[in-house]
């Protein structure tokens, strides 16, 4: 990981998406991460008083923390608890470097801290996007807004001046892995003013394939022996993973999105490939 510290103000996620890596740690807790996933949410409430704790203590060199690395800090329930806000006052007045991944457009809200971390120590927004098919969005990731609205989002963090990119990620084989839904994402970035986007393929861990196949068995049964044929561990075959590299990275250069390099590197925000590594 191309960090050392994290935060998850959540535990769980009711945005819900079928694909969701972050699964097993409901398992960690005996939960079931299948069923309860987006049920059974575990809010740490006192998250920016503990990290203001751990802030000041003197041998904090102000690394890059990463936000939402496991669980989504804009998801529904940060509308009532403001977590996420506080963990990003906590970390701009310690003049601590954020970057965060999400699909919440309620992020938006809070344009003024995100300015003045921006303006500050550092800080990187990354929408992920999996297709702008909003339909089929709407079947793999149910909850969260629609494709448009969180590139809408990433725009106006972009005008306000803070560093906003698209992941594309995960991609599915056989549903959003075709060049034309690819380059549809990359397009439509494009023209939200993305800084930087990276793209990654779908990987099955523990917990994870359970609820994908699941999916599958429900809406996309004929894709199944595809997909048994190109996991047969978490990770996808590696032709099947270098051809979807392959072809992101063309949309890059066909596009003039920079390779590799996020935004503000002086400023330790790690690039799109690196935060691609992130995308839940
Ligand atoms: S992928 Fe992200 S938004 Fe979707 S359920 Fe997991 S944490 Fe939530």
């Amino acid at each position: 990981m191309p960090f050392r510290w994290s935060i998850n103000p959540y535990r769980g996620c009711a945005m819900g998406c079928v694909y969701c890596f972050a699964r097993i740690t409901h398992w960690y807790l005996d939960e079931d991460g299948v069923r309860d996933w987006t049920r059974r949410i575990y809010v740490k409430v006192n998250a920016p008083e503990v990290l203001r704790r751990e802030l000041a203590r003197p041998a904090w060199k102000r690394e890059l923390v990463a936000l939402g690395t496991a669980t989504d800090p804009y998801q529904p329930l940060e509308g009532r608890y403001r977590i996420t806000r506080g963990v990003l006052q906590a970390l701009g007045e310690f003049r601590t470097p954020v970057s965060i991944v999400t699909k919440g457009s309620m992020i938006v809200r809070d344009l003024d801290v995100l300015q003045e971390l921006a303006r500050g120590p550092g800080c990187s927004v990354s929408f992920s996007v999996t297709t702008m098919d909003a339909a089929l969005a709407r079947q793999i990731e149910p909850d969260p807004p629609p494709p448009l609205q969180r590139l809408r989002a990433m725009q106006r963090l972009v005008d306000a001046g803070v560093p906003a990119g698209v992941l594309v990620a995960p991609i599915l084989p056989g549903l959003t892995d075709a060049e034309e839904s690819l380059e549809a994402v990359v397009r439509a970035a494009t023209d939200h003013g993305a800084r930087f986007l990276g793209g990654m393929l779908l990987h099955l861990g523990d917990v994870t394939r359970d609820a994908y196949f699941e999916f599958l068995e429900h809406k996309y049964p004929a894709l199944i022996p595809e997909y048994q044929a190109v996991y047969r561990g978490k990770y996808a075959a590696r032709d099947r993973q270098r051809r979807v590299q392959e072809v992101v990275a063309a949309l890059k250069r066909r596009y003039l999105i920079p390779q590799g390099t996020g935004v503000r590197t002086e400023r330790r925000n790690p690039s799109a490939e690196q935060l691609s590594l992130l995308a839940p």
